[in-house]
């Protein structure tokens, strides 16, 4: 601390995103003390050292008891209870607790490229340090709302507009922060706290009808929104007081424990095979395919500033990508949600072409052709022939065995399957193919990929199916059993909504194309007839083209434009016949047997990829299922929920089902053995023999 001008600086300086944790907070109080005893100074700057302010508390130190100490809390205590006026110098991350230290501030001047953020609601928490208060007095009730409950940064303009931050600084926010403490020296204090509450605008009541229920998922939303509440009519001390409170029930809650386990698995789920090298970002790449998958990757690439090629053969293919490229770049901008720069920069960065030729040179090739063996090997003998070595060649193959691709290159080694979701520009997850013969490097790279695309990477074994759709196949089927035995499609998808799914198996699939799992089953089937149970009903809605949504009707009707699913009593009749055929009598189900018929399978599946090595962890199977399926992130993801429902009464229930059932239902051996020791997935390592490469 080295006063200018009078002006003492005090940099919060905890490498590498400045946490607030007590190695930076014990030094910080220290140095506070010691400015305020100082004669000599007048004034202080709050800044971070290296770029960044803070990006918010340890999180290591959450649900510790008691909480590590000095805390933010301790620093905003401190930094309130100043008598001479504090000037925040933001830049970088300001996130979570750093926000609300900034905010126990006189005032805030910010770098054009801050990340402001609270971003507690992502781990089912709230601002626990005042943050609830202070927001809504400096930004009014409605922005604050956005902030808190979206958990999205703005950048230093829109942290201005809404007036959390004072003043925009172009050039260094610290030297503008302490000139402006400069004209500060001597003055008063100017606390957030003693600002006047602010009046409510009706945001409180427009949040609340926007808010999760409590019950699926929305406990912090419905308690960061009571807090708020609390600002715009209580004293704040008062607020303040019911905001620990409620932080701390959320801290203890189930749904905050799930969504920081999902975190945490989702880190662990990022980090490269031990022993390999931080690879070199990407900056070229080829698509090849320009259907559904391929426009999507490309346009994912173009977003993350990588120049990419998209390939295909076809000339009006090609035209048709661009042209949809061109209008989701259009709509989105059209929403406000894209600058036209930004816009004009990402088509820029896409260009055309007919020829593999295009995948000379380039760091980064991913295959997006015909789901079909012959068409996909052909294409990396080419690509064996043009792309330069260490190109990495990635297949976004969902079914094909990835080896038997691989196998037709000289360099096995380089080729790994990376399996986006559609709309691959959109969807979070990336399901990282390990083939026999991909490198440590290649994971490594692909995983480094994978962030840089903004996505979350997770490696699964080559299987059929990999990990995610290896689990979905169980569900899906048994979701069709309980139709025949039963059940109707809107109870099924209603049962699976209240749980926290946003849809059931059948509007998804109804969403997604019925016709695509029909090719492969025919495809399949044609080849060996499925074994044990089978039902027809999807089969039968194809026959007669209902594909779903874009054929009009699936499992539902869809009225004209619309994409809300209506019963229809032809699908009753289909499914009526088909359980005559099957030899069930319709009964009435519970939904509770529903759930668990639909859920337990996946928990079983998953228990057989863990034993088997396909997932390397128990989080990664929890990670897929979130950002892939979207279970309920609040559960934590399929296994989280296991351990929480517990693998013995799981066991219980699926010997029962056994009983009536047959072998589907025969619990995994791992599950069976997790349950007798009355252990958990969460606690679960994979043993040497199934560890991975
Ligand atoms: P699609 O039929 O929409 O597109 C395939 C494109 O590849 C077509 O435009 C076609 O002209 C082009 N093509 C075919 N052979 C080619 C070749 N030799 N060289 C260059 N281009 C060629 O298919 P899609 O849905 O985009 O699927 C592509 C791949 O992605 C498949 O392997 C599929 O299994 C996989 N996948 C699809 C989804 C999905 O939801 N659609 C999800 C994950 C993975």
């Amino acid at each position: 601390m080295t006063p200018r001008d009078g002006v003492a600086i005090l940099t919060i300086d905890n490498p590498p995103v400045n946490a607030l944790g007590p190695r930076s907070i014990e030094p910080l109080l220290a140095s506070l003390a010691a400015a305020l005893a100082d004669p000599g100074v007048h004034a202080l700057v709050l800044t971070g050292a290296g770029g960044n302010f803070s990006g918010g508390a340890d999180m290591r130190g959450f649900g510790q008891a008691p909480p590590p100490r000095p805390s933010a809390r301790d620093l905003i205590d401190a930094l309130e209870a100043s008598s001479k006026p504090i000037v925040a110098a933001l830049e970088g991350n300001v996130m979570g607790g750093g926000l609300e230290v900034a905010l126990a501030c006189d005032y805030r001047v910010a770098a054009p490229g801050i990340r402001l953020a609270f971003p507690e609601i992502k781990r089912g928490l709230l601002p626990g340090a005042g943050g609830t208060q202070r927001a809504p007095r400096l930004a009014g009730a409605k922005a604050a709302l956005e902030l808190i409950l979206s958990g999205d940064p703005i950048g230093g303009a829109a942290a201005r507009a809404i007036g959390l931050v004072d003043a925009v600084a172009e050039s260094n926010p610290l030297d503008a922060a302490v000139a402006h403490a400069a004209t500060l020296a001597g003055g008063p204090r100017r606390r957030v706290s003693e600002f006047a509450a602010p009046p409510d605008d009706g945001a409180i009541d427009a949040a609340r009808k926007r808010a999760q229920p409590e019950a699926r998922g929305g406990l912090a939303e419905q308690r960061a929104i009571d807090c708020v509440a609390d600002a715009l009519s209580l004293p704040f001390a008062a607020g303040l007081a019911r905001e620990r409170e409620r932080f701390v029930e959320l801290l203890g809650s189930e749904q905050s424990k799930a969504r920081l386990a999902l975190f945490f698995a989702e880190r662990e789920a990022a980090k490269p095979p031990a022993g390999s090298t931080l690879p070199a970002p990407v900056r070229t790449a080829t698509v090849i395919g320009g259907g559904t998958m391929g426009t999507g990757i490309a346009m994912a690439c173009a977003n993350a500033g990588i120049a990419v090629t998209l390939v295909d053969l076809q000339p009006d293919a090609v035209e048709r990508a661009r042209g949809i490229i061109a209008g989701n770049y259009a709509a989105t901008q059209r929403k406000g949600k894209l600058s036209q720069a930004e816009m004009d920069a990402r088509l820029a960065r896409i260009a055309y072409a007919t020829s593999l030729d295009a995948a000379a040179g380039v760091d980064l090739v991913i295959e997006a052709v015909f789901e079909e063996m012959p068409v996909k090997q052909d294409v990396f003998r080419s690509l064996d022939r043009i792309a330069r070595p260490g190109t990495l060649l990635a297949t976004n193959t969902s079914t094909l065995d990835v080896d038997a691709i691989a196998a037709v290159t000289q360099r096995p080694q380089d080729v790994v399957g990376m399996h986006f979701f559609s709309p691959a520009n959109v969807m979070k997850l990336l399901e990282i193919v390990r083939g026999a013969r991909s490198s440590a490097e290649t994971i490594a790279r692909a995983l480094a990929i994978a962030k840089q695309l903004g996505k979350v990477g997770v490696v699964a074994g080559n299987c059929d199916g990999f990990i995610g759709n290896r689990m979905l196949h169980p569900y899906g089927r048994e979701a069709a059993f309980l139709l025949e035995e039963g059940a109707s499609p809107e109870q099924v998808d209603r049962v699976i909504r209240d749980f926290g799914f946003p849809m059931g198996p059948f509007a998804m699939g109804d969403l997604a194309g019925l016709d695509v799992g029909w090719r492969i089953r025919r495809a399949r089937n044609a080849q060996a007839p499925p074994e044990g149970r089978y039902s027809k009903i999807a089969d039968e809605l194809c026959e007669v083209g209902r594909f779903g949504q874009k054929t009009g009707s699936g499992y539902y009707r869809y009225d004209p434009g619309s994409r809300v699913p209506l019963p229809d009593p032809f699908v009753d009749t289909v499914i009526e016949r088909n359980a005559r055929a099957a030899g069930f009598e319709r009964r009435p189900i519970g939904d509770d047997e529903i759930l668990k018929r639909c859920m337990y399978l996946l928990v079983n599946e998953a228990a057989k990829i863990l034993a088997e090595g396909i997932a390397a962890r128990p989080g990664d199977v929890d990670v897929v299922w979130v950002y892939g399926y979207a279970f309920p992130a609040f559960r934590g993801g399929p296994l989280r929920w296991a351990d929480s429902v517990g693998l013995k009464n799981i066991v219980a229930d699926m010997l029962e089902f056994e009983r009536v059932h047959g072998a589907r239902w025969t619990p995994a051996p791992l599950l069976r053995e997790l349950a007798a020791a009355g252990a958990t997935f969460a606690a679960w390592t994979p043993s040497k023999d199934v560890a991975h490469a």
